[in-house]
């Protein structure tokens, strides 16, 4: 299994037969079900209606949309056999997804995960994200012609696992990760039980090396993550490198301060 984590291609777990070119959908659920309905076809989940439940849960909690017209929602599957379920639409149009870009999303990767493999949806997660970041590939898949051309562009996506010093478009989700630990600690009995499963949500499809250096951030600080404001990390007020601070501004990434070891990610106000 560890082999299969290490050196692996999105193809491994694609089939052409799992790919929708162009999906009938007009909006986000829509589109989720008609990927479903994919999924149950070739037998690869069964039961649609939790699995749609989930996936709308993990929307509400921060869309899935990427950005640049990509969106990948997912849920946590529980069948024995498969440990990765996808399916794969390609809408014309786009559909709206709420996306940080609020761009719509023209290509769509839809993912079960099972959580039996630890680490095996965030290293999905990153090779998609990195390959899909770049214009250039985005261009071919959404320029492809019929099915098997995209399968094609989408089989040159390799899965490596991220980086150390950076964690691929995640940093938002990290970021809700610790309003939700920090609401916690004020809320009620009620609202803390609630606000405990949305974090494990989060927490169960993140790497677990970056859950265990966040708690022990949080642990320490009572923070984990700093924004990276006119190129000063928050966490230290020390000033980042400046290269380094022009790629994590109006980037979705995790950088490690290597100052104050938090987690440093783009500041807000600087979205644009
Ligand atoms: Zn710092």
């Amino acid at each position: 299994m560890k082999s299969l984590l290490e050196n692996s291609h999105f193809s491994d777990f694609l089939q052409p037969s799992q790919i929708v070119f162009n999906l009938k959908a007009k909006d986000k659920i829509q589109a989720v079900e008609e990927l479903l309905d994919v999924l149950v076809k070739q037998k690869l989940v069964e039961n649609k209606k939790l699995i749609l439940t989930r996936i709308i849960d993990r929307e509400r909690l921060e869309s899935t949309g990427l950005g640049h017209n990509v969106a990948l929602p997912h849920a946590r599957v529980d069948t024995e056999g498969e440990i990765i379920a996808i399916a794969v639409g390609k809408s014309k149009a786009g559909i709206s997804f709420d996306s940080i870009d609020h761009k719509k999303v023209h290509l769509i990767i839809l993912i079960g995960w099972n959580p039996s493999l630890p680490g095996l949806f965030n290293h999905l997660f990153a090779g998609l994200a990195k390959f899909l970041r770049y214009s250039g590939f985005r261009q071919r898949v959404f320029g492809s012609k019929n099915k098997s051309e995209l399968y094609g562009v989408l089989s040159e996506i390799a899965l490596s696992f991220p980086q150390e010093d950076r964690i691929i478009s995640r940093a938002s989700l990290l970021m809700k990760l610790q309003e939700i630990d920090i609401k916690k600690k004020k809320a009620k009995k009620e609202q803390r039980k609630k606000l405990t499963e949305q974090a494990n949500l989060i927490r169960q499809e993140l790497d677990e090396a970056l859950v265990d250096r966040y708690d022990r951030l949080m642990e320490r600080y009572g923070f984990a993550v700093a924004e990276v404001d006119g190129g000063v990390c928050q966490g230290c007020n020390i000033n980042v490198a400046t290269g380094l601070s022009s790629a994590i501004e109006g980037s979705n990434d995790i950088y490690v301060c290597e100052n104050c070891g938090k987690f440093m990610v783009a500041s807000k106000n600087k979205e644009k």
